[in-house]
């Protein structure tokens, strides 16, 4: 289900004209302000890991959505998106782009993705496309009673994909791939 999704996904109308003839390698690619696209690859793995083709899964949390692409993809599979993105320049052409590709079931917010989307919660599933050092805990306690949150975790080269579920009795972790992502800048960082 999830490649069907990404099979019929324009990923070049996500990017600078420069770089569209580019748009379908599996790899990262600029968009501007030092950030990246995912790699198709890893958003395909995220969005599987964190059950989204489930029909139980009705409200997704994500957090990065640079040029919004993992956010349309989800947005296909879910009854809600809710979208935060701490640089308002890319939160506002995703959104732009988002609701030019006719988009509905989104919500943005120009924030910081630490304190994830407390108004919204709770979420079923949450996606974070940039690594902190550790698990926010506000992100943990943004789940749903059998939610799941997908992020990287760790500093430079040493990022783990983790895997994080709630139960009834607390978090399963576990660590999935080894990946490289963007950081998770911390509030008031550069
Ligand atoms: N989801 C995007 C990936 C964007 S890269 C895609 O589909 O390709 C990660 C994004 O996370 C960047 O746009 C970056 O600005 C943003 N980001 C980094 N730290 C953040 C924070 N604390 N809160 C919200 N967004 C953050």
């Amino acid at each position: 289900g999830v490649l069907a999704m990404m099979y019929e996904m324009p990923r070049h109308l996500f990017l600078d004209e420069a770089l569209q003839h580019r748009a379908y390698e599996n790899t990262a690619l600029s968009i501007g302000y030092q950030q990246t696209i995912s790699q198709p690859y890893i958003v395909a793995l995220m969005t599987q890991l964190a059950g989204v083709s489930d029909p139980s899964v009705k409200r997704v949390l994500d957090i990065g959505t640079g040029c919004g692409y993992q956010a349309a993809i989800l947005s296909r599979m879910a009854d809600w998106v809710f979208t935060v993105e701490r640089i308002e320049a890319l939160s506002f052409s995703a959104r732009e782009r988002l609701q030019t590709l006719g988009y509905k079931n989104i919500s943005y917010l120009c924030g910081d993705g630490y304190a994830g989307w407390l108004k919204k919660a709770p979420f079923d599933a949450i996606i974070v496309a940039a690594a902190p050092p550790d698990v926010p805990e506000a992100l943990k306690q943004q789940l749903s009673p059998g939610g799941r949150l997908v992020i990287p975790v760790g500093e430079g080269e040493q990022q783990g994909l983790r895997l994080i579920e709630r139960t009834a009795n607390g978090f399963v972790e576990q660590t999935v791939a080894a990946v490289k992502f963007v950081p998770l800048v911390a509030a008031g960082q550069t």
